[in-house]
């Protein structure tokens, strides 16, 4: 694992974080600066740098990730009201975390950002 990425120190245990669920796959923890009144990070285990560096491999690891975003949505009664699930992909997207991360937001109105 890259020793100075922050996700990784989460995983391993080296950095504290808030973590709401952990598996073999994925860590999912409270965002430290929320957006949101629910707005998580779910993560896989592994380093994989972003949306840019996955394979036709990784399928089910984002699957997995996906299956975990919708019970945690549901854990978080944010199922019915709405919530978004964002991964931002590179510096001009916003990514300033290089290891790949599904930010999960609900909980108020969010504002519409693709119309
Ligand atoms: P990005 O901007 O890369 O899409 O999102 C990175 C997110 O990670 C940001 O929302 C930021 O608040 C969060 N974050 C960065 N460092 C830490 C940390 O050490 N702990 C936690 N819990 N969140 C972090
Ligand atoms: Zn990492």
């Amino acid at each position: 694992m890259p020793e100075n990425c922050i996700f990784c120190q989460i995983v391993a245990g080296t950095a504290p974080a808030d973590i709401l669920y952990k598996d073999e796959q994925v860590t999912v923890f409270k965002d430290r600066h929320p957006a949101a009144p629910v707005h998580l990070l779910l993560i896989p285990n592994r380093h994989i740098e972003s949306l840019n560096h996955i394979t036709e491999a990784d399928g089910s690891l984002l699957g997995h990730l996906f299956t975990v975003a919708r019970k945690i949505a549901e854990e978080q009664n944010v199922s019915q009201s709405g919530y978004r699930v964002i991964v931002n992909t590179g510096p001009g997207a916003g990514q300033s975390v290089f290891h790949l991360h599904f930010h999960l937001l609900g909980g108020g109105r969010l504002p519409i950002l693709t119309r």
